[in-house]
C-alpha cells in the first residue's frame, strides 16, 4: 500500500501532522515504536495518583487554542497558576502585578543588589511586551486568513507592524541568557538563581519571556496528556493507519519507502520526520542512493547533524505523599519554581560538572565524588514541582497528593554511572536528596511521609523516545553550532530537508522548541506535504 503521507512519531508533531493530512482527506500513516502515543507528553496513573511525565502545563502562545479550534476539539482546560519560591518564601503569581512580588522577593535575598534587580526587572517588564506582540493574537497559521476578513483586517494586518517592530529586538537577544545576566549584574547568586532553571546557552529572550508564560499556562483536567489524547482520537477517527511499536529503521529516499523493525516494508508519497533526526540520517543507506547529488546532500546534513548534541534532559522524582492537598496549597500554587539556596548553583553544574568528569575519564564514575557533588547540586538547583491534585482534584486518592519534582539534569553524567554499574544506587541516592531539598524548609516532615517514589532520568527519556541524550527541547542551546531554523519569521523553512518528499517537524526541526512549536512546525510540514500531493 502507498501511502499519501506516512508520518514517523506519534509525539505533538506527528499527531498534529497526521491530524492535518488526514483532515484534508489524504491516506494516512502514523509510526510510533513506543505502545503509546504521545511522546514526551505522558501521563500515568499508580494507586489512584496521576503523574504527568512530560510537561507540567501548557502555554497557548497563540496556538493550542486556536490549533484546537481549528480542528473542531475541545479540552477542558484549568487554569495552572505559578509560584516562585526561594528557601522558605513563596509567592505567588497571579497578574503582571506579581513581578513587584518577584523583584521584592529578590531584593530580600539580595539586599545589595537591588539595583541590578530592579534593572532585571525593566528588561522582564519589556519583554512582556514584546511577548504581548508575538503570542497576543492567535496565530495566523490556524486562521483561514482569506475568508474570515474580520480576522485578516481587524487583527491580522495591524498586528504585522507591531510583529515587524517587535521581531527585530527579539532577534536581537538570540545571545546566551548566562551573557545578558553577566551584563546586568555581578551578584552571583542572583544570576544563578534567574539563570540556574534555563537550559544553558537558552536564548536571552526566550529565558526572560518566561514570566509572560507562567501567565499563560493552562492544565488539561485530566493530565497533560488528555491533550494528546485528544489528537489521537481526532486521528483515529479520521482513519489514519496509526501502527504502535513498530520503529521505523530505514529509508529509502529514492524508492520512498521506509522499512520498519519486523522487516516490513511501506511506500510513502511524501514523509514526515517527527523523531531524532539523527535517528532520520541513521536510517538512511548512502551507499544505496544513486543519485550522487542526493548521496552528497544526505551525508553531509548525517555529518553536521552527528557532531551536534542534544539539548539539557530532566531528572523528575515521582511522589506518592500520605499528606492533604491543602497541606501544599497553604504553601504554593500547583506549579512551583522553587531554589533551596539562594546561593545557587554558581558554576557546580558547568565547569564544576566538567572538571569531575574530567578527572574520572579514563574508568568508572567512581561512587563517592559523585555523591559528593550531587548532594550539593540537589541543595543548590532549582526545582519544578507540579502538584496535580491541585489543578484537579480527581488526580490523587482522597487526602493524599502527588508531587513531581523535577530539575535540569546531566545526560553525560548519568550514562556514565549507568556504565559505572551502579545507577540503581545513584537514582536513589538522587531521589533522597531531592526529597531533603524540599523537606528542608518548604515542606517540612516529607520524607517520612511518601509511600511510594518513582524516577525517570535523562537515560530512560532517551530509551522512551530515541532522543539523542535524552533531549526534551531538541538541539543544544550551548553547541557549537545549531543545525536547526531559530527565527520566527524563517519558521515555515524549519520543515524542509534536502530529501526530496520529506519533512521534518517537531522539536529537532525548530529551536527553542516545547509543545506549542511542535504543533506549529507539524501543522507546516503537513501543509507542504499537501502541497508536495498536489490536488
Ligand atoms: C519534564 C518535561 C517538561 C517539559 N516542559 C515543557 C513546557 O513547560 N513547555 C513546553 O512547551 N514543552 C515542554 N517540554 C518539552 C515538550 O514536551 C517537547 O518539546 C515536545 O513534546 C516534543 O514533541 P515532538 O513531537 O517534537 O517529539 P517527541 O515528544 O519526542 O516525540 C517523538 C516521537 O517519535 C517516536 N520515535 C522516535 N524514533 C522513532 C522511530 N524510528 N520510529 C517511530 N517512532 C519513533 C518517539 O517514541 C516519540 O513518541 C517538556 C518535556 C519534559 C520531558
Amino acid at each position: 500500500m502507498t501511502y499519501d503521507v506516512l508520518v514517523v512519531g506519534g509525539g505533538a508533531a506527528g499527531l498534529t501532522a497526521a491530524a492535518y493530512a488526514a483532515r484534508a482527506g489524504r491516506s494516512v500513516a502514523l509510526f510510533e515504536q513506543q505502545e503509546r502515543l504521545g511522546g514526551l507528553v505522558q501521563s500515568v496513573e499508580r494507586e489512584g495518583f496521576v503523574f504527568d511525565m512530560g510537561l507540567r502545563a501548557i502555554e497557548n502562545a497563540g496556538i493550542v487554542l486556536p490549533m484546537l479550534d481549528e480542528l473542531g476539539l475541545q479540552l477542558d482546560f484549568v487554569r495552572s497558576p505559578v509560584s516562585i519560591g526561594i528557601e522558605d518564601q513563596v509567592i505567588r503569581v497571579d497578574s503582571e502585578a506579581s513581578l513587584e512580588d518577584y523583584r521584592d522577593l529578590l531584593v530580600r535575598f539580595y539586599p545589595d543588589s537591588a539595583t541590578d534587580v530592579d534593572r532585571i526587572m525593566a528588561l522582564i517588564t519589556r519583554i512582556m511586551r514584546d511577548m504581548d506582540v508575538l503570542y497576543g493574537i492567535d496565530n495566523p497559521l490556524f486562521k483561514d486568513v482569506l475568508r474570515d476578513r474580520a480576522y485578516l483586517f481587524g487583527t491580522l494586518l495591524p498586528w504585522l507592524f507591531r510583529f515587524v517592530a517587535t521581531i527585530g529586538r527579539i532577534n536581537r537577544m538570540a545571545g546566551p541568557v548566562e551573557a545578558l545576566l553577566d551584563d546586568l549584574t555581578d551578584d552571583g547568586g542572583l544570576k544563578s538563581i534567574i539563570g540556574q532553571h534555563f537550559f544553558k546557552g537558552t536564548p536571552a529572550f526566550f529565558a526572560m519571556s518566561y514570566f509572560s508564560v507562567y501567565l499563560d499556562y493552562r492544565y488539561p483536567r485530566g493530565g497533560t496528556a488528555a491533550l494528546m489524547q485528544l489528537l489521537e482520537g481526532f486521528v483515529r477517527e479520521r482513519g489514519v493507519d496509526v501502527r504502535v511499536e513498530r520503529p521505523i529503521v530505514a529509508l529509502d529516499p529514492e524508492a520512498r519507502t521506509v522499512t520498519d523493525r519486523n522487516g516490513e516494508v511501506w511506500r510513502y508519497r511524501q514523509l514526515i520526520w517527527c523523531a531524532d533526526l539523527k535517528t532520520l540520517y541513521r536510517a538512511i543507506d548512502a551507499a544505496a542512493i544513486a543519485d550522487p547529488g542526493l548521496v552528497r546532500a544526505v551525508t553531509a546534513r548525517r555529518d553536521e547533524l552527528e557532531g551536534c548534541s542534544g539539548s539539557d534532559s530532566v531528572l523528575s522524582l515521582f511522589l506518592s505523599v500520605d499528606e492533604a492537598p491543602e497541606v501544599f496549597r497553604a504553601v504554593s500554587e500547583g506549579h512551583l519554581f522553587y531554589s533551596p539556596d539562594a546561593r545557587g548553583l554558581g558554576d557546580l553544574h558547568t565547569s564544576g560538572l566538567a572538571s569531575l568528569l574530567e578527572r574520572h575519564v579514563d574508568g568508572a564514575l567512581p561512587v563517592e565524588p559523585v555523591k559528593a557533588f550531587l548532594d550539593v547540586f540537589f541543595a543548590r538547583t532549582t526545582y519544578e514541582v507540579s502538584i496535580p491534585v491541585l489543578k484537579d482534584p480527581a488526580l490523587a486518592p482522597a487526602g493524599k497528593t502527588g508531587l513531581i519534582v523535577s530539575c535540569l539534569f546531566d545526560y553525560g553524567l548519568t550514562r556514565r554511572v549507568r556504565e559505572a554499574g551502579w545507577y540503581a544506587e545513584f537514582t536513589a541516592h538522587c531521589a533522597d536528596a531531592m526529597t531533603a531539598a524540599l523537606a528542608g524548609r518548604l515542606y517540612p516532615g516529607l520524607s517520612g511521609k511518601v509511600v511510594a517514589r518513582f524516577m525517570t532520568t535523562p537515560v530512560t527519556l532517551e530509551a522512551r523516545t530515541g532522543n539523542s541524550d535524552g533531549a526534551i527541547v531538541g538541539w543544544a542551546f550551548d553547541g557549537a553550532h545549531m543545525p536547526a531554523v531559530r527565527q520566527m519569521q524563517r519558521v515555515a523553512r524549519s520543515v524542509l530537508t534536502p530529501i526530496p518528499a520529506v519533512l521534518q517537524a517537531g522539536q529537532w526541526a525548530y529551536s527553542p522548541a516545547g509543545v506549542p512549536m511542535a504543533f506549529l512546525t507539524g501543522k507546516l510540514a503537513a501543509d507542504r506535504a499537501l502541497k508536495g500531493l498536489g490536488r
